[in-house]
């Protein structure tokens, strides 16, 4: 087994790496991991950069002596290597807890400039950090005009022009659809905001490590980026507030962050970011075509393989790893408990809706019948994601479908 520190182990049994001495397993090797718009696999390497500053350089950042310092420098190295994943400034990067917080900051601060204007223009197929805001908006009066969209998952953007108005706070939009990975035309829409003088914001989540992501050739005034969608760490994030743009803050003390995010900085994790997306940036062209290829392939076959499936948002552009599929007459909560005792990992919607029948938002707003919004799986892949993995999947999923299928018929 080698052992070498940082190194991938794999052995009959497990896939881990070893730090320090300690093994660490990071999953069971016979695990088929398709769920990777829910959590990634952290990269080795990540975890390799973040360890000493778990157990040796635990010196404050604010700390004005030298043991402080080296870790002060370690997170502004982690917020160059995010801005440059970015295409933005450095000192455009907010640190966060993740991609909740960071959407959740981004619509306070531009909802609290200016009371005047207190009206929000959003989708019906945004992540629920986002949906769940102008619930509370509603009820302090705000109002929201959530803009619907196709077949194909995509946005009409003359209704979303339309529903700006002149109490408009905010435009946000997502980048990338975490259910279907329907990619949004934020270049356009930002550009319509900024014509409209509204500010835009795009929960950027699912795009970043997976599409090029160039925030600083855009009129985007705030943008929400999570570490663990890209084999960082959980709990980690940033939003990038464009320099010209007003921020309010939400938290207050220590004046971290340039006064925008209080709070002593969760150092390791942020460390892990930076890692993360250095790899990214060094990787995302040529690993954005394998992961593509691979993907296809898994939709080709399985189209060939299984009668009556679709493939949710064919029509629109998509990311290229992930995967949403329709089997009119399948249970998706029964195909999931089946593959999951095969060691098969996938999701019947986003992440919060496994375990809940609520049927996914996103594809209801696609107007799916019944029948395929009950049976539609979501599939998503990484660039650890394996050939083997796939064939693995290609060969499982097609029996489990048969199988669930004719118990529903029965
Ligand atoms: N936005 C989108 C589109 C997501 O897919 C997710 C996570 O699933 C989030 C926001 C929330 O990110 P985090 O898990 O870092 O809070």
């Amino acid at each position: 087994m080698p052992t070498s520190d940082g190194n991938l182990m794999r052995s009959s049994r497990k896939v881990g790496v070893e730090v320090g001495g300690r093994e660490i397993v990071i999953a069971a090797e016979k695990i088929v991991y398709l769920d990777n718009n829910a959590t990634t696999r952290l990269d080795p390497a990540v975890l390799e950069e973040m360890w000493p500053f778990l157990a040796g350089y635990y010196g404050n950042p604010a700390a004005g002596y030298g043991f402080g310092r080296q870790v002060r420098e370690a997170i502004e190295q982690a917020r160059e290597r995010v801005a440059a994943l970015l295409g933005c400034l450095a000192s455009e990067i907010v640190f966060t807890s993740g991609g909740t917080e960071s959407d959740n900051l981004a619509l306070s601060s531009a909802l609290g400039l200016d009371a005047a204007r207190r009206h929000l223009v959003t989708t019906a197929v945004e992540h629920s950090a986002i949906r769940r805001q102008p619930e509370h908006l509603a009820e302090n009066g705000g109002g929201v005009s959530a803009v619907g969209v196709n077949g194909d998952g995509e946005l009409d953007l003359d209704e979303l022009e339309n529903a700006i108005r002149p109490e408009t706070a905010l435009v946000s939009v997502m980048w990338a659809n975490n259910e279907t990975g329907v990619l949004f035309p934020v270049e356009k829409i930002a550009a319509l905001a900024r014509e409209k003088r509204v500010l835009f914001h795009t929960d950027a989540v699912q795009a970043v490590g997976k599409v090029p992501v160039r925030l600083g050739e855009l009129p985007v005034n705030y943008a929400s980026i999570s570490a663990h969608k890209f084999h960082g760490p959980k709990g980690v994030g940033a939003l990038y507030v464009s320099r010209r743009s007003a921020f309010r803050a939400s938290s207050f003390g220590g004046g971290q962050e340039n006064k925008r995010r209080a709070g002593t900085e969760n150092v390791a994790s942020i460390v892990g970011f930076g890692k993360a997306a250095e790899i990214a940036a060094r990787t995302l062209e040529d690993e954005g075509r394998r992961v593509r290829a691979l993907r296809d392939r898994f939709e080709e076959k399985l189209l060939a393989a299984v009668p009556d499936c679709f493939v949710n948002g064919a029509g629109a552009p998509r990311l290229p790893n992930t995967s949403s599929l329709s089997f009119p007459g399948l249970e998706a909560e029964g195909a999931l408990a089946l593959l999951d005792r095969h060691d098969l990992c996938a999701s019947a919607g986003s992440a919060c809706h496994t375990g809940s029948l609520q049927a996914s938002h996103v594809l209801r707003a696609m107007h799916l019948s019944e029948e395929r919004l009950r049976g539609s799986l979501r599939f998503s892949l990484s660039r650890l994601t394996t050939e083997a993995e796939v064939d693995r999947a290609l060969e499982l999923i097609p029996r489990v479908i048969a199988k669930v299928r004719a118990l529903a018929a029965g």
